[in-house]
């Protein structure tokens, strides 16, 4: 591991300037990732702004949406009243992201911008366009079973490899920033990118723009939401495949509304639109259901060893849904 500074401040603007200080700073959130990173080498930064002090409150608006502080810890989000009652499936996908230990340390900031769990990133034996940009790939004709069907590209097919974001990007998300040049709010699905050209760079955020906090948007059906996690192993495991959704049906047993968002299956939490918009005004039933899933995955690409992961994401699509139109009839 590098030589590197430490350093606390004491509030936003402070952090702001001393990530300018010094080139090659991190902010560091729980480090649930990041000081792995650092003890394999594949991060080393030569100065750490500890923000894990800063933005720590859960604030509910006017509106009924909520205000999540970046530095607030996963546990604690999965623990508050109005998060398990409004948006149950950001509870849920939290507490299947981690163990109890993990989600004390880890902030949501840190959770956003947590990286990918491909294995070749890991190993600098390998060649990875996301480690050593131009370094070619060798996850493509590699052991890819947990890598991406949708949204990849011939430089990378790593997955994202949160839970939180998956719900968050169902919630339509915000991300709140503060850099030098003042505060500003991004989609959360707009902030973290597809690999593209440059795999490399996995975020819109500026030179030194900290995440300040995430803007949960009022969410009338929110309470019929869920989240589900398909994995190898049922903890410490990331996800194979998961999904997210809410589902609003009115009395007519049509799908007035409805939210979708993959997990496990791209560079970025997927929101599923196009099955979304195939599904409202539909009937709910599983048939409709499945209709909106291949909707959404006629476009996803298998690798040699993923593409069961087709099969996978449109079973547990229509299971989830089917469980949440069953639970409100
Ligand atoms: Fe690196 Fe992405 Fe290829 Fe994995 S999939 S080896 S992260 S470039």
């Amino acid at each position: 591991m590098n030589p590197f500074s430490y350093a606390r401040p004491d509030d936003v603007p402070a952090a702001i300037r001393m990530a300018g200080e010094t080139a090659g700073t991190k902010y560091l959130g729980g480090g649930t990732n990041l000081v792995d990173l650092m003890r394999e080498s594949i991060e080393a930064p030569d100065a750490l702004v500890d923000v894990t002090g800063l933005s720590k409150a859960i604030t509910r608006n006017p509106d009924g949406g909520l205000t999540i502080g970046a530095g607030v810890s996963n546990s604690a989000v999965a623990l508050d009243a109005t998060v398990r009652r409004e948006f149950p499936m950001l509870a849920r996908a939290i507490l299947a992201g981690a163990s109890g230990q993990i989600r004390n340390m880890a902030t949501v900031g840190g959770n956003v911008l947590q990286r990918t769990r491909c294995l070749y990133f890991y190993d600098e034996a390998a060649r990875c366009n996301k480690r050593q940009p131009g370094a070619g790939c060798d996850a493509i004709d590699g052991f890819n079973r947990i890598h991406a069907i949708l949204g990849a590209s011939p430089s990378c097919v790593a997955t994202h490899p949160s839970d939180m974001c998956v719900a968050l990007a169902a919630l339509d998300a915000d991300v709140h920033l503060e850099g030098p040049d003042g505060a500003r709010t991004v989609k959360l699905t707009d902030l973290i990118r597809l690999p593209g050209g440059h795999p490399d760079v996995e975020t819109e955020l500026k030179p030194q723009e900290l995440i300040t906090a995430i803007g949960v948007p009022p969410l009338g059906f929110g309470r019929r939401s869920t989240y589900r996690k398909v994995r190898d192993r049922a903890s410490y495991a990331f996800a194979l495949v998961s999904v997210a959704a809410a589902l609003d049906v009115g009395p007519d047993g049509r799908v007035r509304d409805v939210r979708l968002a993959l997990g496990g299956v791209a560079h970025k939490p997927w929101r599923a639109t196009t099955a979304e918009a195939t599904l409202r005004g539909q009937p709910a039933t599983a048939a409709a259901f499945a209709a909106a899933a291949d909707a959404e995955l006629v476009g996803a690409v298998p690798l040699r060893d993923n593409g069961f992961k087709i099969e996978l994401s449109r079973r547990v699509i229509v299971a989830v849904l089917d469980e949440l139109a069953g639970a409100g009839q």
